[in-house]
């Protein structure tokens, strides 16, 4: 993509009222905009990184069975008050409004009843089971903090599995697969090294639930991390008596501010009971079918990556979430050398198929370099006089600054 036909401006300053680091970058960036507090549309370059997230997990979700749909945004009371999750005492987050022709509805903030329905006209025999299907699609959430930008939304974007097992040991083997496929989605978008599987509340018939905590400055969150077994407790269930539970020694953990990335619950009959999700067993007996949740926002994710990678000059972007591998920076001016060498590169590497974003614009180099620091990309290749006079391309890594001189072939090649 040519950076002349980009719609997008960067901007020297954040918004007065942006507070969080992620936001701040991502929209002085024109990765992001602003709609309201914590409501954010995804312009061109976010939409290309939050595309690459859900890829990712699209791919390890699918790795372990997954099937994928989407269910609707708008929700039914009728089904929600058969467990006990519409009333406003029980859940506080909901946006509900009325329907013209009278009754009311809610927009999702989960899934579990819909899909729980749904499965109740497939699901009938042990033969059935199990069955993994996921959808990525926006949650509603009022959500009261807005203070970490693209990490807590009131819309938010949301990947939530379900499992539908026939008993307890069936729904065991998947819930083990689960976690090792979250392990490898955030392994694959660069925050694997500083994630945590986290003990914490919520488990329903395993007595803890499994978060993904990831360390962060910016975390609301506090865990207690064991570092040579890379795993973590939650402060809410941070006792002497989990500690010994969990075979942990308390001398060991060390205390971490962290953002939950992620989580497995499982449900047991929660939800397949009220809602009727029987199966006939293989001794013809009717048993409600097992369930878990498995959560990941990519949207958050976007925002984890942000506040762990980026420095003071900008974003700093994983290959694998890059909105494009390069950014081919011309130094030239209309219709020079400098600039037909920049041109002949652009096209080579677009015809290979490598993604990369081509600044053709005629500005001066500082505020080129400037520009290409707070955008992230992972490689800068600079096009100068060295590269028509000698045929060498300046390539500066992002992450670590460092340079190296490369050949056109070179860089073809890689
Ligand atoms: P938190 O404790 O941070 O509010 P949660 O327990 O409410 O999270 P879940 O309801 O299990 O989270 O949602 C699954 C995943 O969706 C979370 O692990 C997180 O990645 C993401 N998520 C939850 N709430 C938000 C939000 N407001 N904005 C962005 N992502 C979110
Ligand atoms: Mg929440």
């Amino acid at each position: 993509m040519r950076q002349s036909q980009l719609f997008t401006k960067t901007r020297r300053e954040a918004p007065a009222d942006e507070v969080s680091q992620n936001a701040q970058l991502l929209v002085r960036a024109g990765y992001v905009h602003k709609e309201m507090a914590g409501v954010y549309s995804y312009l061109p370059l976010g939409l290309r990184t939050l595309n690459n997230i859900v890829q990712v997990i699209r791919e390890e979700m699918n790795a372990i069975g997954g099937q994928e749909l989407v269910m609707s945004s708008l929700q039914d009371k009728e089904l929600w008050s058969r467990t006990d999750r519409w009333d406003d005492a029980k859940v506080d987050n909901w946006f509900k409004t009325e329907f013209k022709s009278g009754g009311e509805t809610g927009l999702g903030i989960t899934h579990e009843e819909p899909l729980t329905r749904i499965m109740t006209d497939h699901i009938s025999s042990y033969r059935d089971l199990p069955v993994y299907a996921y959808q990525f699609q926006n949650k509603f959430r009022n959500e009261l903090r807005a203070k970490s930008g693209i990490m807590r939304g009131k819309e938010f974007m949301m990947k939530d599995l379900y499992s539908f097992s026939r008993d307890d040991a069936q729904h065991k083997e998947f819930y083990d697969m689960a976690r090792e496929a979250y392990l490898k989605v955030f392994t694959r978008i660069g925050i694997g090294d500083r994630t945590y599987v986290t003990f914490a509340s919520g488990g329903i018939f395993s007595e803890f639930s499994e978060e993904f905590q990831t360390v962060s400055e910016a975390g609301e969150d506090i865990i207690y991390i064991d570092e040579e077994k890379r795993i973590a407790i939650n402060k809410e269930v941070y006792t002497d008596e989990t500690i010994a539970k969990l075979g942990l020694e308390k001398e060991k953990l060390i205390e971490k501010k962290a953002i939950e990335a992620g989580n497995t619950f499982s449900l047991g009959t929660r939800f397949s009971e009220p809602l009727g999700l029987l199966y006939t067993s293989e001794d013809g007996t009717k048993k409600p079918v097992v369930m878990g949740s498995y959560g990941i926002g990519p949207t958050r994710l976007m925002g984890i990556v942000v506040e762990t990678l980026a420095d003071e000059k900008g974003l700093v972007w994983p290959e694998s979430v890059a909105p494009f591998t390069y950014h081919l920076v011309s130094l030239g001016h209309d219709g020079d050398e400098v600039s037909k060498t920049a041109e002949q590169l652009y096209a080579a590497l677009t015809e290979k198929g490598i993604e990369v974003l081509y600044d053709d614009r005629d500005v001066r180099a500082g505020e080129k370099f400037a520009e290409s620091d707070l955008l992230g990309m992972p490689y800068r290749i600079v096009v100068g006089k060295d590269a028509v006079a000698n045929g060498a391309f300046e390539v500066v890594t992002r992450a670590t600054g460092e340079v190296a001189k490369k050949t056109r072939e070179e860089i073809l090649a890689a």
